[in-house]
């Protein structure tokens, strides 16, 4: 889906939404960044148009250095490695579960 035009995407600028950081981009988001999109759902949502705007606390985006940041305070880096470390047939029970659940 696309949101607007390509020109029309470039005018604005998207900064990082880490406390006085200044890193911005313009147009298509560069590798390494991160949308970050908080809500409130009694069930994870995958349809994101769907959440209603008042169930939304955050909706901005980081540069790589803060995705480390959060990844850091988040324990991001220890469930991927756990994932990664799963063996093949248990990843994929994982990812039907998930399918299944939301
Ligand atoms: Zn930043």
């Amino acid at each position: 889906m696309k949101w607007q035009g390509e020109s029309e995407l470039d005018r604005f600028s998207h900064g990082c939404g880490w406390h006085a950081c200044e890193n911005s981009f313009r147009g298509e988001m560069p590798r390494g960044w991160m949308w970050l999109l908080g809500y409130w759902a009694k069930l994870p949502e995958m349809e994101f148009w769907r959440i209603p705007a008042n169930d939304m606390s955050c909706d901005v985006c980081l540069c790589p250095e803060h995705v480390r940041a959060l990844d850091e305070k988040l324990k991001l880096r220890e469930f991927r490695e756990a994932i990664e470390q799963m063996e093949e047939s248990e990843r994929a029970r994982l990812e039907e579960i998930i399918r299944r659940e939301c």
